[in-house]
């Protein structure tokens, strides 16, 4: 159902959906005004889990809040073998959405129906990380009035204008900066153009329904006769450009001299957290909406959570650059983020989860020096689990309440190194191998505010 943006409540709490992909990584991380909220049980981690469906506990109108900004992160794919397929994927993720459009209200513009997103992170360019994702905007793509293809899950302004931006760590395929490896770029069933502003917008291309091929399987040549979809949104990608945003808001600090490359506190945790206080108490973000500041009853801490890219291109903020020659450039190069809540009066920040998508465990291991020892509440286990992210020195300084795992069910993942690490932590880990789940696990919106 769509909510009028204006009668919301200003309250914000953020879930996490971890689509059960067949392989790779799917997830989708909704920004959502008045999730439920409740009292933190005696001894209970501040974070759980529910497997489909939803909370009941104090639900006013069966609903888990209103959506104000939802993120598709990566997009899985089927898992078949070689080649690129997102057929089953696909599958998934529309189960996800169609859950999320019955369990949620959503903020939407007038005339405007049904889940948008707001951003598409590709943490980077590997299969299993998006074959799911491009099936399902080719095959829901529907004519507009002007007679062009476009999404309905796009967020559109109201002039027509594409705002569903697209991170990743690069574009086209380079070497990777100060490394002799290289990263692959988009698929080629991706499309962009850019203006003579620099600006750079995508949009897929249109292999024929019945044609002769799998939709992801055409040469570069065949892509490049074909016709394309409307613009989508822009693309952001490279370190300047990702390191320090907000994906929530889309503001990213800057400071005189670059966030990343060499040691500099200012740039970790602590310096981050203030510069985002200060910036969102002068101008607090409105996420999209003609109107939206948090404007609480003095017995709310309110606190903005920011969706941080801490690391992209094997770079992350305030540390030094660190070349890894043993892992694969496309891996290397991912997309980093982490979830920060800010505090509106007490000290009672904390930062609720880390994931790295396939980032090597010493790129990982630089985010536990930008964290200056805090802790992280969930952690998703970097590479699907593989023996070679998630060092034990990355679970033993963020001590996490909760462990997430994108497994599916190629190449073993998770490592039987780290089920074994994890065993005896138990019950306060949820290792989901997705191809066990029929639904999307969500990871619930911590309770964002201390109850009175
Ligand atoms: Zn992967």
């Amino acid at each position: 159902m769509n909510v009028d943006p204006l009668s919301l409540n200003h309250i914000l709490g953020v879930d996490t959906l971890q689509i059960p992909v067949p392989g790779g990584d799917c997830a989708i991380i909704l920004l959502v005004d008045k999730p439920p909220m409740r009292k933190r049980k005696d001894g209970e981690p501040n974070v759980s889990y529910h497997k489909s469906g939803h909370q009941t506990e104090n639900i006013e109108d069966g609903k888990r809040g209103t959506v104000l900004r939802a993120i598709l992160v990566d997009g899985g794919h089927d898992a078949r073998g070689p080649g690129y397929h997102g057929r089953e994927a696909s599958t998934k993720i529309w189960n996800t959405l169609q859950g999320i459009e019955s369990n949620y209200n959503i903020a939407n513009y007038p005339g405007h129906e049904g889940l948008k997103f707001d951003a598409w992170i590709v943490t980077h360019w590997d299969r299993d990380h998006y074959c799911g994702a491009l099936q399902l905007f080719w095959s829901t793509l529907r004519e507009n009035e002007a007679g062009v293809l476009d999404s309905p899950f796009v967020r559109y302004d109201g002039n027509g204008n594409a705002l569903t931006t697209l991170y990743c760590p690069t574009w086209t395929r380079y070497q990777v900066p100060g490394s002799t490896k290289f990263a692959r770029g988009h698929h080629p069933f991706l499309d962009s153009e850019t203006d003579v502003d620099g600006v750079t917008r995508w949009r897929i291309r249109l292999p024929p329904p019945n044609g002769p091929k799998g939709l992801l399987s055409y040469t570069d040549t065949e892509y490049g006769n074909m016709p394309f979809s409307g613009f989508f949104g822009t693309v952001v990608e490279k370190s300047p450009q990702l390191l320090g945003l907000d994906f929530f808001t889309g503001f990213r600090l800057q400071g005189d001299t670059p966030l990343y490359g060499e040691d500099q506190a200012g740039y970790r945790i602590h310096g981050v957290r203030d510069a985002f206080s200060r910036a969102y108490a002068s101008s607090p973000p409105t996420y999209g909406l003609p109107t939206y500041g948090l404007d609480l009853d003095d017995k709310w801490d309110a606190k903005y959570p920011v969706l941080l890219c801490v690391g992209a291109e094997g770079n992350v903020m305030g540390c030094a650059r660190k070349n890894i020659t043993h892992a694969t450039g496309d891996n290397y190069v991912s997309i980093m983020m982490l979830l920060i809540w800010l505090p509106r009066k007490t000290n009672a920040w904390h930062v609720s989860l880390f994931a790295g998508g396939d980032a090597h465990m010493e790129t990982e291991n630089q985010v536990v020096d930008f964290l200056e020892g805090r802790t992280v509440e969930v952690i998703k286990a970097g590479h699907h689990g593989a023996r070679t992210s998630t060092s034990a020195r990355l679970l033993k300084r963020l001590q996490p309440n909760k462990f997430i795992v994108s497994a599916g069910h190629e190449h073993g993942h998770p490592s039987k190194c780290l089920s074994v690490f994890l065993g005896p932590l138990n019950n306060r880990l949820l290792i989901a191998p997705s191809f066990r789940l029929a639904s999307a696990v969500l990871l619930d919106s911590i309770l964002p505010f201390p109850l009175p």
